[in-house]
């Protein structure tokens, strides 16, 4: 290693990343300052690069302390991978192979060295320790020092006399678990007072959260595992019971899933392990022991099918998907149940104060699954973090507030005939009012008489109470609480009405709808969480890519993502590389792995794009670094597009995205809005006449066709009855594209 790169050239050369992410490079030159430093990501943030950087930039070995025996081997097959020399000792390898490693440690042949905890506890391992002197000590998985931490490791304890015996060597303790009182712990414990904190934020933004209700779980499975076939998904189950069972039920259903729980054999769980990581089985049932081990960076999808004891606990089982920044899904079934069964385990815990936190974890868990405030939010601030976006775009909740519709008139009506009637009267009588009863009660008081009288034709008793309800959640009528609780417009309800705002509220159901509500509404947010559609990229040219990545790995007996990670492919499938130049471009391509799988990536990338005439798209792949590092890292399968500038209003700028011919997935994402909203500007321009680009996004003929059939049975306002006639093939953004385009044609029903 030349003395003279700098980090970032290190980053190019040996990982083949372009730029750092957030706080990397600080953390990196603090290292390499000589500094200790506490660093906080959540997972997939990228913390091994922080310091596997300065290991290669210092002189000397870098000791790596990780409680994951069942990693260490992945961890370094990349690191080779990559050609870095790093190895690792721990109890897998017999007593020769050992000395080996540390022989090769000793003549300087090592950089990076990964031992799990309880060596440090051997004379042998310290005296070994003591004459190579490292340079760098970085522990991973750094709160299972903490007994506060849910990962609590014994072993972890001989950690405090390492940094007694070599008290100048900067220790970098990594973590993607942010509670307070575990980050003091360790600070504690290692003693890393005059150390810097990087702390980052803990939203993982590539992550899309829901719960569902339990009921349906089988089909609301099979639906969502179909969909996404060949990628790896994680089921969590409560029991070992449970594991053999689901997948029984699953395999039964022509999914290959596997079980996987501490009873198994040995044998079989090394196997299942395997088997998983090298992408020949795509599903694991497993109960919370399987993940620990598993640093696979593209899993697609985490289920838990039972309810998690802690929202800390969750946090960490869904952070195992998606580790390489690509979208990736988080779905909890929940039965309140299920609360009952962790409780009969907390009612065992003899301490007391053990007891308590058990307890309060678990309701805060259940919180959590029965709240309808954004999950975002709610697993943020369970980390003390702030969240302020209104809607993040990436979970249930959210989804379906995208989907609200234009209330101001009904409320108008709503809180008018609160007034007229004098502010005396519960919502029912309201109701009664504006649906023109002629109840003895609404006669007597001379209310048939009111001009709100009957006002309301559109919308049934069910439906006026759902939006009464979210009136009042808007604080735009107060109910006066006591024997008959009345209803009054608040200050902010009048002024709604004086200054002719408008208002949008949540979806409301029809009261025909109710007696199948539940599984319509599990079916519904499948929908929402797997609308994502994937980035712009030649899905035929990937699945080749991924062919000759397997059979490249096999043949080395690698995991398939130690030879490039999917980002990696995503980016070849998507801007067809075909020089060498080009294809170092390519995020993950680094000076070593150019020179090994170079050549037959390429050949098949050019045979591929010279038969079909396209052309290299490479240019500018990496000009952008400050957007990418905005948006993260879900941004860089189409880096290119980053260069797009905000200007002009907002329709403005979607609309010059539209003339250069954006997929609407994609100027979501461009401009980190929701497709919904996107479809809410499109539909607001289409009504005003706006002159916009939009042939490129027609759905087929027989698509329209299909959905104009569906707009005539069900009119076209509210679009629930008319998703659940054309039933999930659609997606709610192609009916509302299909209105627009029908609308624009003249040819719509209304
Ligand atoms: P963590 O240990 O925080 O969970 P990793 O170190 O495993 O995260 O990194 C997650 C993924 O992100 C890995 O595939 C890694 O190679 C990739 N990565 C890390 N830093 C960068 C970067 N600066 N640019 C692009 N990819 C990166
Ligand atoms: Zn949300």
């Amino acid at each position: 290693m030349p003395s003279h790169s700098s980090p970032l050239e290190v980053l190019k050369s040996h990982f083949g990343y372009g730029s750092f992410r957030p706080m990397q490079e600080e953390i990196i030159s603090n290292a390499l300052g000589g500094q200790d430093s506490l660093v906080l990501m959540p997972t997939g943030g990228g913390k091994s690069i922080c310091y596997q950087i300065p290991a290669l930039m210092l002189d000397g070995l870098t000791l790596v302390v990780s409680p994951l025996i069942a990693l260490m081997k992945d961890q370094v097959d990349g690191l080779n991978g990559n050609g870095i020399p790093a190895r690792f000792i721990n109890s897998s390898l017999s007593g020769a192979e050992i000395n080996t490693v540390q022989g090769m440690a000793s003549r300087g042949e090592v950089k990076i060295l990964y031992v799990a905890p309880e060596r440090l506890a051997l004379p042998g391992f310290r005296r070994f320790l003591e004459q190579v002197h490292p340079s760098l000590i970085a522990i991973d998985e750094a709160h299972c020092i903490s007994e506060w931490g849910h990962e609590f490791r014994p072993d972890y304890r001989n950690l405090k006399s390492l940094r007694q015996d070599f008290p100048g060597v900067p220790v970098m303790a990594l973590t993607a678990t942010a509670t307070e009182r575990v980050q003091r712990d360790i600070v504690d414990q290692l003693d890393l007072r005059d150390g810097k904190v990087f702390l980052s934020s803990f939203n993982r933004p590539n992550l899309r959260y829901s719960v569902h209700p339990k009921g349906n779980y089988l089909r609301l499975l099979l639906t969502t595992l179909r969909e996404r076939r060949d990628q790896s998904s994680i089921i969590y189950c409560f029991s070992r019971r449970e594991t053999e069972e689901l997948a029984e039920e699953l395999n039964a259903r022509g999914l290959s899933a596997h079980p996987y729980h501490a009873g198994l054999e040995p044998v079989t769980r090394r196997q299942t392990q395997e088997d998983f990581i090298r992408d020949r089985v795509p599903v694991i049932v497993a109960t919370i022991a399987f993940g620990m081990g598993i640093d696979k960076p593209d899993i697609r999808l985490v289920v838990h099918y039972s309810l998690p004891k802690s929202l800390e606990g969750y946090y960490q089982e869904t952070g195992r998907a998606g580790r390489d920044g690509l979208p990736a899904e988080c779905v909890l079934l929940f039965a309140y149940a299920d609360k009952a069964k962790h409780s009969y385990f907390i009612d065992q815990v003899e301490d007391g104060t053990e007891q308590r936190n058990a307890r309060r974890m678990l309701d805060r868990m259940v919180d959590y699954a029965e709240s309808r405030a954004c999950r975002r939010r709610s697993i943020l601030e369970y980390f003390g973090e702030r969240w302020e976006e209104e809607n993040c775009g990436g979970c249930d909740v959210c989804l379906e507030k995208a989907e609200e519709f234009d209330a101001t008139e009904i409320s108008q009506k709503v809180l008018s005939a609160v007034i007229r009637t004098g502010q005396r009267f519960g919502a029912m009588h309201v109701i009664q009012v504006l649906t023109g009863s002629r109840e003895k009660r609404v006669v007597e008081l001379g209310h048939d008489k009111l001009s709100v009288h009957g006002i309301v034709k559109d919308y049934d008793r069910q439906q006026l109470r759902e939006i009464i309800n979210q009136l009042r959640a808007r604080g735009l009528l107060a109910r006066n609480e006591g024997e008959f609780p009345t209803l009054a417009v608040t200050g902010e309800g009048r002024r709604f009405l004086q200054e002719r705002q408008t208002l949008s509220l949540g979806r409301v159901r029809a009261a025909s709808e109710g007696a199948s509500a539940e599984l319509r509404e599990g079916r519904s947010r499948t929908e929402a969480v797997s609308s994502r559609a994937p980035a712009e990229y030649d899905g035929a040219l990937f699945e080749e890519l991924r062919g000759l990545r397997r059979e490249i790995a096999d043949a080395k007996g690698v995991p398939p993502f130690v030879v490039f990670g999917d980002v990696s492919l995503l980016q070849m499938a998507a801007a067809y590389p075909q020089s060498t130049e080009s294809f170092s471009r390519i995020s993950g391509v680094g000076q070593v792995k150019l020179e090994e799988y170079g050549e037959r990536f390429l050949g098949m990338i050019r045979e591929y794009a010279q038969s079909r005439g396209l052309e290299d798209g490479t240019e500018g792949l990496f000009e952008t670094e400050e957007r990418a590092r905005v948006s993260g890292a879900d941004d860089e399968v189409r880096p290119e597009r980053r260069r797009r500038q905000r200007t002009g209003t907002t329709y403005d700028v979607t609309r010059s995205l539209l003339s250069q011919r954006f997929s609407i997935p994609e100027i979501a994402r461009e401009r980190d809005l929701t497709t919904g909203t996107i479809l809410g500007q499109l539909e607001r321009m289409a009504e005003q006449g706006t002159d916009m680009e939009l042939d490129h996004l027609r759905p087929s003929d027989a698509r329209i066709s299909e959905i104009r059939m569906a707009l005539e049975v069900c009119g076209g306002e509210f679009l629930r009855p008319v998703r659940e006639y054309l039933g999930e093939e659609f997606s709610y953004d192609e009916i509302r594209l299909a209105r627009i385009f029908l609308r624009r044609e003249g040819i719509s029903s209304e």
